[in-house]
């Protein structure tokens, strides 16, 4: 039998398994992952990581070798305006401005980020076994058996569900969410800029919902890029070309001569939270807990605060020679994290709501409000605070960079 066993290998999952390992290394953990083993050198995607999320990368001892591999944004431009505007009016900036000696955010490949911590999880002895689902629950009194799809079981003490925003393991266990579609998609995909990005990142707010310029390593920028579904789905599938001639509307002329370099891939957008973190020996965190809107970019972010208070929990539980399946012990990391969790949820939603429309009173009053935070120094560094995850009272051991 396991003491943990987690389900779903991406970020949140593989970053939780080390968490509880480098702290508790005598609790015998694996990791099972449905993709077979080299579909994640797929991924061409980055993410913005915030501040308080690399301090955790630095605890686990991987940073060195993530940060070449990372683009510092050390700048951030956002406009309100429409496609047809020949100058798009700035409303906030964030110049240069860090939290505690840093960047507030970087951007990271995913392969460099799920590469790093995969091979952290070999060095610690966690086994990863792929291309393996969980087909169904069933939970004891002290432990909980989870049905795999070769047809085996897996008993352990605890469950630790990161199977992601269409979490199945979140369904086995009877945990129902609030959900709703935004009736967007976010197209993800790479380009390449004939001029330097100095590390700024940029978010304009159209009226079909947010158009988020992101800054990568070599003259390279993410993109992410909210449109109406059907919308999405045609600009993905259209010729090179047009989705070139399309994306240069939007992206304009300052960096250059544009060109995709990546794949390109709609996401359909939705909020999903779950109604609880937890059940008897059964806990869920990242995507699988909470899936909110791109907007802000916060969606690991959050995950990864997820992984600090529940690894803190855990391994707390256990020093004290308690059960770390025990629902009063997995209470204490839903009532950490839940509240957090439903006002992100919440404010992406009034975000999305609030700028991807084009009605002039809302127009107005938003740029007001842009305009207000821009002004005010005090305001505004307590938002970039927020941003980089440095401020929050609640942050768990890791996010502050201390060892649990
Ligand atoms: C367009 C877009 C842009 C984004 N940009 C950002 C950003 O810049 N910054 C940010 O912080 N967040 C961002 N996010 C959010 C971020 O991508 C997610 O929050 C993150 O991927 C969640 O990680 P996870 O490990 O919880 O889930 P996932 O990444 O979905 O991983 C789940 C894993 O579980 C596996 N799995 C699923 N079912 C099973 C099963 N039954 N058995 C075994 N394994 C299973 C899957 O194969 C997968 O590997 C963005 C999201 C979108 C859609």
């Amino acid at each position: 039998m396991l003491d943990m066993l987690v389900v779903g290998g991406g970020y949140v999952g593989l970053s939780v398994a080390v968490a509880v390992k480098q702290a508790a290394p005598h609790l015998d953990i694996a990791v099972i992952e449905a993709a077979p083993d080299h579909v994640w050198k797929k991924d061409m995607r980055a993410s913005a990581i915030i501040a308080a999320a690399t301090k955790m990368l630095e605890v686990f001892g991987i940073w060195d070798e993530i940060e070449p591999e990372a683009q510092p944004i050390n700048k951030m431009i956002v406009t309100d305006s429409r496609m047809s505007d020949p100058v798009r009016p700035i409303f906030l900036t964030f110049d240069g401005e860090v939290a505690d000696g840093r960047p507030f955010a970087h951007m990271i490949p995913n392969v460099a980020m799920v590469g790093a911590l995969r091979g952290l999880c070999e060095r610690l002895g966690i086994e990863i076994r792929h291309g393996l689902s969980a087909t169904g629950l069933k939970t004891g009194d002290t432990s909980i058996e989870v049905s795999l799809s070769d047809g085996s079981t897996q008993q352990s003490r605890l469950l630790v569900a990161c199977d992601g925003v269409r979490s199945t393991l979140r369904d086995f266990a009877g945990i129902k969410t609030v959900t709703w579609d935004y009736g967007q998609s976010g197209i993800v995909t790479t380009v390449e800029h004939e001029r330097p990005h100095h590390g700024c990142a940029e978010e304009h707010f159209l009226p079909s919902g947010p158009f988020a310029i992101l800054p990568l390593r070599n003259n390279r920028s993410s993109l992410v890029w909210t449109e109406r579904t059907n919308d999405a789905n045609r600009l993905v599938a259209a010729d090179d070309l047009v989705f070139e001639e399309e994306l240069e509307r939007r992206f304009g002329h300052k960096l250059g001569a544009l060109k995709v370099v990546g794949a390109k891939r709609a996401f359909p957008l939705g909020l999903t939270l779950a109604r609880s973190f937890v059940a008897p020996r059964f806990a869920l965190a990242g995507d699988a807990a909470h899936g909110i809107h791109p907007i802000s970019g916060q969606g690991l972010n959050l995950g990864f605060k997820d992984v600090a208070a529940l690894a803190e929990t855990i391994v707390e539980a256990d020093r004290l020679g308690l059960d770390i399946g025990a629902i009063n012990i997995l209470e204490r990391y839903q009532s950490w994290r839940r509240f957090d969790t439903f006002r992100m949820g919440v404010t992406t939603d009034v975000l999305n709501r609030l700028f991807s429309n084009d009605t002039a009173p809302i127009r107005i009053a938003r740029d007001f409000g842009l305009g207000i935070v821009d002004r005010l120094p005090g305001l505004k560094s307590f938002f970039i605070g927020q941003a980089a995850g440095t401020t929050a009272r609640d942050n768990p051991r890791l996010l502050s960079g201390q060892t649990i």
